[in-house]
């Protein structure tokens, strides 16, 4: 079974097999999570985004899918980047950010990734509610079909932090 953990602080100071990016369909760097990693990582990770839009995403990284890069100088052995929806009044995308966690999930296991730490996908400038992205975010890492055994939701602030650790339960 998925253990699922919470902790307040900044991703890219985390020790896990795997971090996922929030980070949009160019692959190539933006502000958030996306831009601390590629500062924190190093060149590296956006050399290999470069690689995949040059090679297998030609068009960008679809909305709700995933992919691996080394982790450069981060403490980790690799980013996942996953591309999450930006947040609609008028469309229930909820589909599309359940799939940010679930092929992210399936790319780690791909990788033989154990510990994952997960920043709070598409709430940052996607504009996606707090409380409504980690209902989200947990019933999809709950429901996942993983051999992943630890799930590290790392939350910037502390308001963040309760709203997962009220979902949570
Ligand atoms: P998105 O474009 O998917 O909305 P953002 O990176 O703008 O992604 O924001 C996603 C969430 O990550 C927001 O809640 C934001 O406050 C938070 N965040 C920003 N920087 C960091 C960081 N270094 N570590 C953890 N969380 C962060």
């Amino acid at each position: 079974m998925t253990g699922i953990l919470l902790v307040q602080g900044d991703i890219t100071r985390q020790r896990a097999d795997a971090i996922v990016n929030a980070a949009n369909s160019s692959l190539l760097g933006g502000g958030g999570v996306d831009g601390a990693i590629h500062r924190r990582g190093g060149p590296a990770i956006l050399a290999e985004c470069r690689a995949l839009r040059a090679s297998r995403y030609g068009r960008g990284l679809p909305t709700g899918q995933a992919v691996a890069t080394t982790a450069g100088r981060l403490g980790a052995q690799w980013v996942i980047h996953t591309v999450g929806p930006v947040f609609s009044a008028d469309e229930d995308r909820s589909p599309l950010l359940a799939s940010c966690y679930r092929a992210s999930l399936r790319v780690a296991d791909e990788l033989g990734a154990r510990t994952v730490a997960f920043p709070a996908i598409s709430t940052g400038v996607y504009g996606w509610p707090m409380a409504d992205a980690a209902r989200i975010a947990v019933a999809a890492v709950r429901s996942a079909d993983t051999a992943v055994e630890e799930v590290r939701f790392v939350l910037l602030d502390a308001p963040a932090y309760e709203v997962f650790a009220r979902q949570i339960g």
